[in-house]
């Protein structure tokens, strides 16, 4: 089996290959930080623009370094929401120019879906079901995976996302865009224990997340002038996973079964969330599998290994080339509203 994924939905034009016995045969991936970085986070009519200028050549290049022709492969799969819609329909409507070229059947993938499968791809071993925590830049929740496009959301935020938090805290301490990696590093420097930051929701019988007040305060840490910046990274980045860990404590609870706890998403490229996650999952007698952070981030290997998991499927059948790219595009369309939250 060989995919072509391509990934548009955000800020990184991504095209890679990927083959079923799990190898990221070619992969591609140009960031666009530094056009998005005046302005301190992403301009969806730039980052549009520069998906469209970018994707074809690139679409090529993992061709070439590949040495695959398009009719070799199985499927091409693209990324066809949630996330900023001019992206996601540059992406969509390639993937679909180049399956009705050559015949190809298209897959529609919902990009979470993409993270959330993308730690199988990195470990063989993960099988169903399991607990996830999805953190990335849009979205926060605690996910039980049972199966490819079975998911159950136990939680999500009733604000901000956790990579929301970090970005907006970057901006704040003037880190710079984008903000979780800069984040990261300043923490390393400072001491997590000098500034009090709240610990929003810890307590709470349900496992949702918030964010804003934390952010709040450490904007009024800043403010005050009593604190070094490395300090408050320190403090807010312990905050976010003391949340963290506390919700997913009342989460677990529920899926007693699943023996493998797993985290994906951007923010699960942070060494010091992996590390409290890893010691938490041990406490409970769960296996903790994070994917290598280069397929935390956003990526296109991800999007094809769920176009493979998707072939797989016993009922598969490809897209209709006149599917819609969704600007909003839930795993669990069960799921109940929470108060106050987006997503
Ligand atoms: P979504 O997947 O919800 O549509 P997205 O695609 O923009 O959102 P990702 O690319 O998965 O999000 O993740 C980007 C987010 O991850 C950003 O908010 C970024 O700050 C955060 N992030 C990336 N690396 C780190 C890190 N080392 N520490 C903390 N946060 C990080
Ligand atoms: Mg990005
Ligand atoms: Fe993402």
């Amino acid at each position: 089996v060989l995919v072509l994924g391509i990934e548009s939905s955000c800020d990184e034009t991504a095209a890679a290959i990927v083959d079923g016995e799990r190898r990221i045969v070619a992969q591609r991936i140009a960031s666009q930080d530094a056009e998005h970085a005046p302005f301190g986070g992403v301009v969806p009519e730039i980052a549009a623009r520069a998906h469209a200028e970018r994707l074809a050549p690139m679409v090529e290049a993992v061709l070439a370094d590949a040495d695959v022709a398009l009719n070799d492969l199985d499927a091409i799969a693209a990324t066809a929401g949630p996330g900023l819609i001019g992206g996601v329909m540059v992406g969509l409507v390639s993937a679909k120019a180049l399956a009705m070229a050559s015949d190809v059947p298209l897959v529609a993938v919902n990009h979470l879906e993409g993270h959330a499968l993308s730690p199988r791809l990195a470990d063989e071993s993960l099988a169903f079901p399991y607990a996830l925590l999805l953190v990335s830049g849009g979205h926060c929740q605690i996910l039980r995976v049972d199966d490819v496009g079975q998911y159950r959301r136990l939680a999500t935020t009733i604000d901000d996302a956790l990579g929301e938090a970090f970005d907006k805290t970057a901006k704040i301490l003037g880190l710079g865009f984008p903000g979780g990696p800069a984040v990261e590093r300043k923490a390393k420097e400072g001491d997590a224990q000098a500034v009090p930051l709240p610990r929003p929701m810890v307590g709470s019988g349900e496992p949702h997340f918030s964010f804003a007040g934390l952010k709040s305060a450490v904007l009024r840490a800043h403010e005050s002038g009593k604190y070094e910046v490395a300090d408050i990274a320190a403090s807010f980045q312990q905050a976010a996973i003391d949340c963290v860990i506390d919700r997913l404590r009342i989460a677990l609870d529920e899926m007693r079964d699943c023996k493998t706890l797993v985290v994906a998403g951007g923010v699960a490229a942070n060494a010091s969330v992996r590390a409290a996650l890893e010691e938490l999952a041990a406490k409970h007698d769960m296996q903790f599998i994070a994917p290598p952070p280069k397929l935390c981030t956003d990526n296109a290997a991800m999007i094809a290994w769920a176009g493979i998991e998707r072939l797989g499927m016993k009922d598969f059948s490809p897209d209709p080339l006149d599917i819609s790219a969704r600007p909003r595009w839930p795993l669990d369309p069960d799921a109940e509203p929470v108060r106050g939250a987006g997503v």
